[in-house]
């Protein structure tokens, strides 16, 4: 996988110096001193040294966090809070080129991927939040109280931030998963403590300094690169934090909200998923290829809502599986700085492992690829654009959440039975529906439980579409007004009249 690839000088001189932490708008080395290396996935190099936050550089950050929400950041009035956060998404775009090559190089994408996708998403969930800034209304009410009969009340309610937030993200995603959690944050007037994901933490770290440039105040953004077990966990459990919010697996999503008991801080989890996308004999045929190709393929398949499960009506099962095989295959898999590049490296050595791992477990349960089905030899953790067939429902391929580019394809006949198979998880992040019907498609819709449901389209992102799961894929919403929520109390006014 060797290429030459050509980068900007200003990602070089992001990744050739060691990188810090960010703690009351002083960038520090970690008080242990200890540092740690991000790999550039798809060669298995060394790409950065990174300073490693432990438990006691938590404890400063949630300091500066506690006190910046009584500094100048609690004095800005509405609109320039919002004006702040608009910003930063515009210097977001400026440094799109860096901040691309960043993602790519840390995570593994294909750079047109990141420009595309990641970096255009991550501004504008800066643009639209700003917007609500200024929108964060209570209400007037007007109480009835049976047991204080005459009485008169004028009575209101103030949405106040619900205070120091900690933030713990995953690597699929590293950019857009800080623009997610921060935006909400910053604009509804909350500090943050944000810790990176230990495989990817480069864009989160250039992203921190484009917020000092934008003009938050020192302290409202700390960041504390390190490990999960470490820094997530003291993250999660200290009793100066009032909330929570992870990005991540189901495992460690259990494990915060534990965590989290302590002090009964707030929750909010964006977990796994294993979201069926379903084909219907009725649909345009070769769009739904197209779109299961996509729903399992983008970003490696590193997607808590790729479309991983795929039901097709069985009269169609042949033609879509010899559509997508040939989709598989024809992928241009290789170093994500190389232009020709369609599709990168699993982001780590562990994550290799784990795709590898289920690739075997399914050539053992008897499913048969299609297309691909291995790694692929060489540098770089690299595996093959995988399609598996003779998949059965209790087959682990169906029922667990591999996080990679493996697709398990399987015929139905019967809309009441698909129904079933389809909320036949633990998971209930996404779905997709692809029919001409349009009542089949909306009743569908109703029956899937599922956050987010796709028809005749998949992995639709939008800062203004509430995102988040059922069941064990999380608890509560990202973006759209319903994330809001998570960063906000509310507080009943009740004056006697
Ligand atoms: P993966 O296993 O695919 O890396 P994780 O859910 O483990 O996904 O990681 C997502 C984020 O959660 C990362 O930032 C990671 O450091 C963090 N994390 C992992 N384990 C813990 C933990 N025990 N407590 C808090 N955070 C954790
Ligand atoms: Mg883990």
């Amino acid at each position: 996988m060797a290429v030459a690839v050509s980068m900007a000088d200003a990602t070089r001189r992001f990744t050739s110096e060691p990188r810090k932490l960010l703690i009351g708008g002083e960038w520090r080395d970690s008080v242990s001193g200890k540092t740690f290396e991000t790999y550039d996935p798809a060669t298995g190099a060394v790409l950065a040294t990174v300073a490693e936050g432990d438990k006691q550089d938590v404890e400063l950050a949630v300091a500066a966090a506690r006190k910046a929400l009584d500094g100048p950041w609690a004095k800005l009035n509405p609109s320039e809070r919002g004006r702040i956060v608009h910003r930063i998404g515009d210097l977001i775009m400026e440094h799109a080129e860096e901040l691309a090559e960043l993602e790519t190089l840390d995570n593994g994408k294909p750079k047109g991927v990141a420009l595309a996708a990641d970096v255009p998403l991550a501004a504008d969930l800066f643009w639209y939040m700003a917007g609500w800034a200024t929108k964060l209304n209570g209400g007037t009410i007007n109480p009835s109280v049976p047991y204080m009969p005459g009485a008169e009340f004028h009575a209101y309610t103030l949405r106040e931030p619900v205070g120091v937030v900690g933030q713990i993200i995953p690597w699929n995603f590293p950019l857009l998963m800080a623009a997610w959690k921060l935006g909400p944050a910053l604009t509804t007037g909350c500090t943050v403590v944000l810790k990176p994901a230990e495989q990817t933490p480069l864009s989160a770290l250039r992203l921190a300094e484009l917020i000092q440039e934008a003009g938050v105040p020192d302290g409202v953004v700390n960041v504390i690169p390190g490990f999960g077990e470490t820094a997530g966990a003291a993250l999660a459990q200290h009793p100066g934090v009032d909330k929570v919010a992870f990005t991540g697996s189901t495992e460690v999503g259990k494990l915060i909200a534990q965590q989290a008991t302590g002090n009964l801080k707030r929750v909010s989890l964006e977990l796994g998923g294993k979201s069926p996308n379903i084909v219907f004999s009725d649909a345009d045929v070769d769009a739904a290829i197209a779109g299961a190709a996509q729903g399992i393929f983008f970003n490696q398949g590193e997607v808590c809502s790729a479309g991983s499960r795929l039901y097709v009506q069985e009269d169609q099962f042949d033609r879509v599986v010899e559509g997508l095989t040939s989709a598989a295959q024809s992928i241009r898999v290789g170093h994500g700085l190389d232009p020709d590049t369609e599709m990168g490296p699993l982001v780590s050595q562990e994550q290799f492992d784990r795709v590898t791992r289920y690739l075997s477990i399914g050539e053992q349960e008897g499913n048969r690829a299609t297309a691909g089905g291995s790694a692929i030899d060489g540098e770089g953790w690299f595996v093959q654009p995988t399609v598996l067939v003779d998949a059965k429902p209790e087959h682990t391929i169906v029922q667990e959440e591999v996080f990679g580019p493996v697709i398990a394809a399987m015929p139905f006949s019967d809309v009441d039975d698909l129904a079933r198979q389809a909320n036949d998880s633990h998971y209930g992040l996404a779905a997709g529906v692809w029919t001409r019907d349009i009542s089949k498609a909306h009743k569908l819709a109703k029956r899937i439980k599922a956050g987010t449901v796709h028809v005749n389209s998949y992995h639709v992102f939008s800062a203004e579409l509430p995102f988040g799961g059922y069941k064990q894929s999380g608890w509560g919403r990202e973006m759209g007004e319903e994330v809001l929520n998570n960063y906000m109390e509310t507080k009943s006014v009740i004056v006697g009249l």
